[in-house]
Formats: structure tokens, C-alpha cells, sequence
């Protein structure tokens, strides 16, 4: 019988490739916790019925990409391509709206699942980040999310991404633009399904990525010119907010994300270095959501970024990540009762906050010690039988290669403080 592979468009994250996904989630996380954000976790799953509504029964997620499933007690389940709608849904569902502390500022890290066509940068398993502030409609909120993301990618050292951001208007602009819109791209040579797209959903055929398409897109009415005075000013304090807190960006009159929810400001990081795969993550304000799910009205805005790309960026960039070596002390034992009380002083050592790592096995010296070069330990802690006899261990500096004994009793304490 063959072995099992991982299935198509997924991949497994290993050692020690695994730490740069960790680092890169922690990275994202580190300035929203220090904004305000507490950490959510939803299932991985939720009635289908969310995404159709919450997502859009048009969008290209909800038609091709969902997995959507009936459980065997008969309940449409789908799991979950993004992660908005499922933060929406329990913070309404635990009623945090209530609680009189508006905006509800949440952040989630976790794996996300569409059924995609899989290439270089697009799998069917992947990982995002995302942070969202639900119930206040206010410049700074989609401003500060917007500098936090910045702050997350410069801190990882990236600098090829680009930020483009454009504002979508609200209830009261956006259907005037829409129907213009409309009578334009029924003008043009579309296939049947652009066309459909058109009626349903006309802002969509503006991010079309085919060349034929994008062509005769050039003279279409520009969102910009139809926005009311209101959604120009909030945007006009958007950019302002942005542009003071020294983070560039782009307008782009033509962004509109492949989610229906979005309204006012949208955006979305680029990397140029990732080929057709660019964006890195994107967000945006959502103020008509919670209704759409059933809720009050909350307008939100919010963001999530992809962890697998962002990976991908650092590479594109060559930036290494400064991770330290996870284990500190790497200990060898010679013979069984050494064996015992290394053991012993690995816990003690662990118990201090030394990370310590074991000689497993029965190996011999010499795969012992390659296995400690490999471990990254900055010592090696090793101990024979005659070190036993005089109540001593030996202290090997990995780097200079100088090795001294130190008493059984303070190794522990004598490690902690030069580790510690
Ligand atoms: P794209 O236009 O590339 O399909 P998207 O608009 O569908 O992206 P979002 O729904 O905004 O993406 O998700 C935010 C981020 O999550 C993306 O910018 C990307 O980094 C990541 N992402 C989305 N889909 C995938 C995928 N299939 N594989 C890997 N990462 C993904
Ligand atoms: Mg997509």
C-alpha cells in the first residue's frame, strides 16, 4: 500500500520552516494586543446559511469555494473561508454590543478553507490573522487598523508591500453609482456570467483580473465621482488620519474586494514580489453586516492577512527572521546512573526557565554530541561516570568549544544565570 500524501492544495508546516509561520502570526498579533484587540476563536464551522448571507450569495467564495457539507443529523454546515461572519455572529451572539463599550475590538488568528484552483500562494488550507472593530463608525477606527497592519509588516521587516485603498460609499451613494455603473457594462462584449454578474452584483466586474476584461473597463464611471459629501469627508479624515501617521498608500479607484459586506473604506496589502498571488491582506469597513446576519445595526471595520503569503513575501524579500535557537542546554549522559541524574537536572534546569533538551537513546558519544550541534545549544551539559564519582558535570561552550566542571549542586543555578 503507498503512503498518504496531504490533499491537493494543502501543505504541512514542519520544522524548522513551522517557526517562521509561528514568528509571522505573533508578529500580527503583537500590535493589536497592544491596541486594545482581545483574542476570539470560533469554530471551524458554521451553518452555511452565514456565509450566504454574510459573505454574498454572489461572490466567487460563496459559489465555487465553500466547503458545504450536510451532517448525518441533517444540519448545512460549510467550513469557514473567512473569518468576519463568524466573529460578527458570536460577538452578536454573546451580546459584547451590549455590554456599553463600543467598539468591540477583536482579534482571531487561524485556518481558513476554499475550494480553489491551487497554485503559489492559493491552497485550499491556509492560515490568516485578522482583527475587527465592531460598532463604531469613526475615521481613527479604519485608520488605526490600517497602521497596525503596517506596523505588523515593517516588524517583520517587509517593505515591498504596497497599500491601496479606496472608499466604496454607503447606502445612500452606492446604488446611484451602481445603476450607472450598470448602464455602462451593459454596454460592453461580456461572456453570459459577467453579464449575470453585472445585474447581481456590478462593482465585482470591476475587479475582473482578465486582460479583455480590464480593457474595456477604462472609461467606466469612477465610484469617486458619486460619492455623497458624507463618505467623501469620512475619507478625505481616513487618508488624513493615514498619511499623519507617516504610513504611504495609494488610491485606487477600482478596488472593491471580492466580499458583497464591504462599504466606505476598503483596502487591501500588496506585495510585488508574489507574482499573480499579490495580495498579501485586505479589509475593510462593513457597516451594513450585521443587519445582513440579522444583528443591529453595527457598522465595523476590519482586516485579516494571510499568513501563508506573508511568508511567502519574506522569501520574495530574503528577509531572515532573527529566530533564537529554542534550546539553550542540550545534556549527555554516559551510563545508566548518569543517565538518571541528568534527567534529574534537565527538569530542574526546565523548571527554571532553561530550555533544555535530552540525549535520547542509547547513542554513542559522538552521535551525541552532533546531535547537540544540531539542537542550536549554546552548552552542552555532559556527564561520565567518573564526573559522578567527584559530584561534578561537565560545561561545554558550544561556540569556543571550552569545556569546565562545575559542581552537580550548581550547575542548575550557575545555568540560570547566565541563560536566565
Ligand atoms: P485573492 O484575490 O488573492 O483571491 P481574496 O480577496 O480572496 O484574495 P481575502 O478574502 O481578502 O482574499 O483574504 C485575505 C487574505 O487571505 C489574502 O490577502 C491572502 O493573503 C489570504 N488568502 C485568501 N485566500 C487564500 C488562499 N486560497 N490561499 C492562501 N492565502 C489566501
Ligand atoms: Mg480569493
Amino acid at each position: 500500500m503507498s503512503t498518504f500524501q496531504a490533499p491537493k492544495g494543502t501543505y504541512d508546516l514542519l520544522p524548522p520552516d513551522s517557526a517562521t509561520y509561528l514568528a509571522v502570526r505573533e508578529a500580527i498579533a503583537a500590535p493589536l494586543r497592544g491596541a486594545g484587540y482581545g483574542y476570539i476563536e470560533t469554530p471551524g464551522f458554521e451553518n452555511v446559511e452565514l456565509f450566504a448571507r454574510g459573505v454574498g450569495e454572489s461572490t466567487d467564495i460563496v459559489t465555487k469555494e465553500m466547503y458545504a457539507f450536510e451532517t448525518k443529523g441533517g444540519d448545512r454546515l460549510a467550513l469557514r473561508p473567512e473569518g468576519t461572519a463568524s466573529v460578527l455572529r458570536a460577538a452578536l451572539e454573546a451580546n459584547l454590543h451590549k455590554a456599553g463599550n463600543l467598539p468591540v475590538k477583536l482579534w482571531y488568528s487561524g485556518s481558513y478553507y476554499r475550494y480553489e484552483r491551487p497554485q503559489k500562494g492559493r491552497y485550499r488550507h491556509f492560515s490568516q490573522v485578522g482583527a475587527e472593530a465592531i460598532g463604531a463608525e469613526d475615521p481613527a477606527l479604519d485608520a488605526e487598523l490600517i497602521i497596525l497592519a503596517d506596523q505588523a509588516y515593517r516588524s517583520l521587516g517587509l517593505r515591498n508591500f504596497r497599500i491601496l485603498l479606496n472608499s466604496l460609499g454607503d447606502r445612500e451613494c452606492r446604488p446611484v453609482y451602481r445603476a450607472a455603473l450598470q448602464d455602462f457594462l451593459r454596454g460592453l462584449d461580456l461572456d453570459e456570467e459577467t453579464l449575470r454578474r453585472a445585474e447581481i452584483n456590478p462593482l465585482r466586474v470591476l475587479d475582473d483580473k482578465r486582460e479583455a476584461v480590464q480593457k474595456q473597463l477604462t472609461g467606466a464611471p469612477l465610484l469617486r465621482d458619486y460619492l455623497c459629501d458624507a463618505c467623501k469627508a469620512y475619507h478625505e479624515e481616513v487618508r488624513e488620519l493615514i498619511g499623519a501617521a507617516g504610513v504611504a498608500f495609494e488610491d485606487d479607484t477600482k478596488l472593491v474586494r471580492g466580499l458583497d459586506y464591504y462599504t466606505r473604506t476598503t483596502f487591501e496589502f500588496v506585495h510585488d514580489g508574489l507574482g499573480a498571488q499579490s495580495a498579501v491582506g485586505g479589509g475593510g469597513r462593513y457597516d451594513g453586516l450585521s443587519e445582513m446576519i440579522g444583528g443591529p445595526e453595527l457598522p465595523s471595520v476590519g482586516w485579516a492577512l494571510g499568513v501563508d503569503r506573508t511568508v511567502l513575501a519574506l522569501e520574495a524579500e530574503g528577509v531572515e527572521l532573527a529566530l533564537p535557537a529554542t534550546t539553550s542546554v542540550y545534556a549527555v549522559p554516559l551510563g545508566e546512573e548518569a543517565r538518571r541524574v541528568l534527567f534529574a537536572k534537565v527538569t530542574e534546569l526546565r523548571k527554571v526557565g532553561v530550555s533544555t533538551d535530552f540525549c535520547f537513546g542509547s547513542k554513542g558519544m559522538k552521535a551525541a554530541m552532533k546531535s547537540a550541534n544540531r539542537s542550536g545549544a549554546r552548552y552542552a551539559l555532559l556527564l561520565g561516570e567518573r564526573d559522578l564519582a567527584e559530584n561534578v558535570v561537565q560545561l561545554k561552550d558550544m561556540e569556543s568549544g571550552e569545556q569546565t566542571a562545575l559542581g552537580l549542586d550548581e550547575v542548575v543555578a550557575e545555568l540560570e544565570s547566565r541563560l536566565g
